[in-house]
């Protein structure tokens, strides 16, 4: 459906124009007719299917001469960096509209400015819930003329604390207004929101041609810049998979990197649109009867390959597309099988992209450390001892020892060389990683850091998120600028850059957490010995000093993670 196809006001269809849309994502067929009639809608629908155009559109649609003073639409956002972007979005719609004025109010930025925007009479206000809160205490922002509350991402608010700043203005706003929320998944916190503050909300879910993943595990590698390929070699010698997939982005990339895994001794093929149809041929069946262990690919030709028994998926390259990251990792995990998806990642920018995957996928992917090149020797000694312990010896071997024995070789002497032999065959041309340190997070990493500490803890159900949600909101800055969070029964602390600290304990001067008023101070305690991390009753997280997962050496996590590959080829046949 075609946006000139609403009842929608000449400037509208011309801002939409010019902004290149043509068709209504899915989401905005659905909502934008009824949020237009001003009832109260309920939208799930996933990231980047366009909700806020489904929602600014009939915004700025609404927008009359009678508003001209007063703000008649309030949209809250669970960050700064959202409710600037919804607010230069919802500007474009408006660009051949007169009289709409926009203002986006967050916590972190000048106050005076927002109160003179707001003046000037903002008619769509959008703004985070900490400073909405804050502008209607001081009453620079009025809620009486406001006739239409949005609420975008309203899982991720809550998920923030915010559940109480969002029920505050919302008790406070004229009861016949319109309340419209979207949201990605539908907790039931928000259904209680929805039972309690909509009027007879129309219900729309758009389904995604999203698979299930959840028989897939997913981990991801941090690795230094310029050291994926060494990176991949070590996982596949630690892996071991029978079958495994390398995505890459580029033609390029794939010829590069399986001449690089053919040079260390690797079975791989390489699979991409420049390849003759007969060559593609060859190498897939190749692939499917596991002469090729490993078929490294780009995106387009790997489109409708299905090939069963596919032990791991290895993201060389991190995908241009989200769905595509789902496409990728189903290869694996087939058929009520579990798989394995691997990602490696060099630099902060694909550390981010690859939580936007997360996000959108909602399925949980962890971090684990690269094997280093001791690693996988400790592990080949293991096998080795393995196979000894299980093998026969005949008389062609005793013969031999004989042999070196009259040459004053004991057998002592002569098992060594032959085990250091099977050792370097299998490990000597393996790369050492040691130099390649894992990256360090954040803007101020390096920088000093100095703690913070707030004064409600876990006797408040107090968790890293909300903390994380409050900070970001009061201060404007990113949640990359804070450091460890650490929660202790009746107080956290939070790592912060030094030079900031005094900034951000003036500006997190009245904030509250998850509905508590809160102080923060500088921390200048000593917990390490008297509390215990709440991270050690938790879910198995990768500590980088320690290099170790929740309580577990390294050792133990591969032997956890590299499945058996013997037992694995048995169950295929
Ligand atoms: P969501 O809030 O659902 O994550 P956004 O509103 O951020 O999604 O939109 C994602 C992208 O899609 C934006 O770049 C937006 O400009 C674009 N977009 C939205 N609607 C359309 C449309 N009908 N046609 C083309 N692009 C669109
Ligand atoms: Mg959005």
């Amino acid at each position: 459906m075609h946006f000139n196809e609403l009842n929608l006001s000449e400037e509208l269809i011309r801002a939409v124009e010019e902004l290149g849309y043509t068709e209504m994502t899915e989401i905005q067929q659905q909502s934008i007719p009824l949020l237009l009639e001003g009832r109260d809608v309920v939208g799930r629908s996933n990231t980047g299917t366009g909700k806020t155009a489904a929602f600014g559109i009939p915004a700025v649609e609404s927008i009359t001469e009678s508003d001209r003073k007063s703000t008649a639409i309030l949209i809250l956002c669970p960050t700064r960096e959202l409710a600037m972007q919804a607010n230069e979005e919802i500007r474009k719609f408006a660009k051949f509209k007169e009289g709409v004025k926009s203002s986006a109010i967050y916590g972190g930025a000048s106050m005076e400015k927002q109160i003179h925007e707001l003046k000037r009479g903002a008619n769509i206000v959008i703004g985070t819930p900490g400073r909405v809160m804050d502008h209607i205490r001081r009453r620079t922002l009025k809620l009486d003329s406001i006739r239409t509350v949005i609420l975008d991402e309203a899982d991720e608010m809550l998920n923030m604390g915010f559940r109480e700043d969002i029920e505050s203005i919302l008790a406070d706003v004229p009861d016949n207004r319109q309340t419209v929320l979207f949201s990605a998944t539908m907790p039931k916190e928000i259904m209680a929101i929805t039972e309690k503050y909509q009027t007879d909300p129309v219900h729309i879910k758009i389904k995604t041609a999203q698979k299930t993943v959840e028989l897939i595990e997913q981990f991801y590698f941090e690795v230094a810049m310029g050291r994926k390929t060494d990176a991949l070699k070590l996982l596949l010698a630690a892996y071991k998979p029978a079958s495994a997939m390398v995505f890459c982005n580029t033609k390029v990339m794939v010829d590069q990197l399986t001449e690089e895994l053919v040079k260390s001794g690797f079975r791989a093929a390489g699979l991409h649109g420049d390849m003759k149809q007969i060559q593609r041929t060859q190498v897939m069946n190749s692939f499917k009867n596991k002469t090729a262990e490993i078929l490294v690919a780009t995106d387009v030709a790997a489109r409708g390959i299905d090939v069963s028994g596919i032990d791991a998926v290895f993201n060389y390259d991190l995908p241009q597309d989200n769905e595509y990251y789902i496409h990728r990792i189903g290869r694996t995990g087939r058929a009520g099988r579990t798989g394995t998806a691997y990602t490696l990642i060099s630099g902060r920018k694909q550390l981010y992209d690859l939580r936007a995957i997360e996000k959108y996928t909602h399925a949980e992917i962890r971090e684990m450390p690269l094997p280093e090149k001791s690693d996988i020797i400790a592990m080949k000694k293991e096998s080795l001892v393995k196979d000894i312990t299980e093998a026969q010896a005949g008389h062609n071997a005793y013969d031999i020892l004989d042999r070196l024995a009259s040459q004053g070789i004991d057998y002592r002497e002569a098992a060594a060389r032959v085990i250091e032999k099977l050792l370097k065959n299998e490990t000597e041309a393996l790369p050492d990683l040691e130099s390649a340190r894992p990256l360090k997070k954040g803007r101020n990493s390096g920088a000093k850091t100095v703690k913070i500490v707030i004064n409600v803890g876990r006797n408040r159900r107090i968790a890293p998120n909300f903390i994380l949600g409050a900070l970001v909101d009061a201060t404007g800055m990113t949640g990359r600028d804070f450091g460890k969070i650490d929660i202790f029964d009746e107080h956290t602390t939070v790592e912060v850059p030094e030079a900031e600290s005094e900034y951000i304990i003036e500006s997190t001067d009245s904030i509250k957490i998850n509905g508590n008023k809160v102080e923060v101070k500088l921390y200048k305690g000593s917990d390490s010995d008297k509390f215990r991390n709440r991270r050690s009753n938790e879910k198995p997280h990768f500590d980088r000093k320690k290099k170790a997962y929740g309580n577990k050496k390294r050792a133990e996590i591969f032997s956890d993670y590299i499945p058996d590959r013997k037992k694995r080829m048995k169950k295929r046949h």
